[in-house]
């Protein structure tokens, strides 16, 4: 009876032994490694923590070929994409499309119908007559613009199974308001997918933030100072595997006789959004909701915006006006860190 007791004693010490060494042994996710590339038309960058740069930066090379693989599908500048070939194909015949399109499309439809039209991915023939950050951009007529409006009812897009058709010849797609978001968590997914578990994705202000930092307390991520001209940050938010996405007029636009034209426009007017905000930044879960609704709650304007976001579940939103007003919802209020002092949170 004793002798298997010390048996078993014996058995538990070296078993303990071991797993100290093997602990010791396997090495650890600390090595950082960073990639940058120009992609869907902005500035990405990617930071990994991996068991070897090596390791890091592979994930990272598949993480930003997947956001390529995304774009080919979703510009409307890109030939070959899907949606280029449904636009061409406005009103003349279907488009077989493949899941990831398909998804974003229908994400898109459901937003369309939550925003009450703030978002609309029909809106393409507007935003290609303003052109915004593209050579042709201008301040088209005022007949042009009512023309335009005329061709943005999300009831002609029609789908059966994986075919996308646009009943209306004069129609366009535009995901330019939700396919980075989905760039952005798909790359997340695939970073994971290497076994990253901690790390950023950031394209172009669209942010996930992977797991921890090594001492298990969440990244601190910044939002931009939405003032033109400047590349600042105002504030920091304490996440851990939530995508934090801002939308705001100082990203694309013009000038012309003193007026500033964004590339953020509404569906209603035809027109840039004008009304007191600088930027509005979602954080979610998901990037692909953050995109779309920062770029709607910005349509929507300040006191819609708020409440609107403020009844979302598991959606939290900061508003930042004109005059450096800082609105934000319950759920974040007391999390964000204030750093620029010439922005006030409004209580
Ligand atoms: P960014 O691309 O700078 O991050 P947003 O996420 O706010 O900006 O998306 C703006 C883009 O979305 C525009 O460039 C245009 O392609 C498209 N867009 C503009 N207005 C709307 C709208 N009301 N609904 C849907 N998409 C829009
Ligand atoms: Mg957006």
């Amino acid at each position: 009876m004793i002798n298997c007791k010390i048996k078993v004693l014996i058995f538990l010490v070296i078993a303990a032994m071991l797993g100290t060494l093997l602990a010791s042994c396997s090495p650890k996710a600390e090595k950082q490694a960073d990639m940058e590339e120009v992609v869907l038309g902005t500035f990405g960058s990617m930071r990994v923590f991996a068991t070897s740069t090596k390791k890091g930066e592979a994930a990272m090379e598949k993480a930003f070929q997947r956001i390529k693989d995304i774009e080919n599908k979703m510009s409307t500048s890109i030939e070959e994409s899907f949606i280029h070939q449904i636009n061409e194909k406005a009103g003349k015949e279907a488009v077989e499309v493949d899941d990831d399109t398909l998804f974003v499309i229908k994400e898109a439809l459901s937003y369309e119908d939550v925003t009450n039209g703030a978002f609309n991915i029909g809106i393409g023939s507007l935003i290609d007559l303003w052109g915004i950050g593209k050579e042709w951009q201008k301040i088209p007529t005022s007949e042009e613009i009512q023309e335009a409006l005329k061709h943005m009812d999300i009831d002609q897009l029609e789908i059966k199974d994986h075919h996308i058709y646009l009943k209306d010849a004069n129609m366009m797609l535009d995901l330019g308001g939700i396919a980075k978001g989905y760039a952005v968590d798909e790359a997340a997914k695939t970073l994971r997918e290497s076994g990253i578990e901690s790390g950023f994705v950031n394209m172009g202000g669209d942010i996930y933030a992977l797991g921890t930092k090594e001492d298990g307390s969440p990244w601190m991520i910044g939002i931009q100072n939405p003032e033109i001209g400047s590349n600042g940050v105002m504030a920091k938010l304490p996440l851990s595997n939530q995508s934090i996405v801002s939308s705001g007029d100082y990203e694309r636009y013009f000038i012309e006789d003193n007026v500033h034209y964004h590339h953020i426009l509404d569906p209603e007017t035809g027109y840039p959004t004008d009304n007191r905000l600088s930027s509005v930044t979602v954080v979610s879960e998901k990037a692909i909701d953050g995109d779309v609704l920062s770029t709607a709650v910005f349509v929507m304007g300040l006191e819609k915006g708020l409440l609107f976001l403020e009844e979302l579940e598991d959606i939290e939103g900061v508003i930042i006006t004109k005059d450096k007003q800082v609105f934000a919802t319950s759920g974040v209020k007391d999390k964000l860190e204030i750093i620029d002092n010439n922005y006030k949170l409004v209580k």
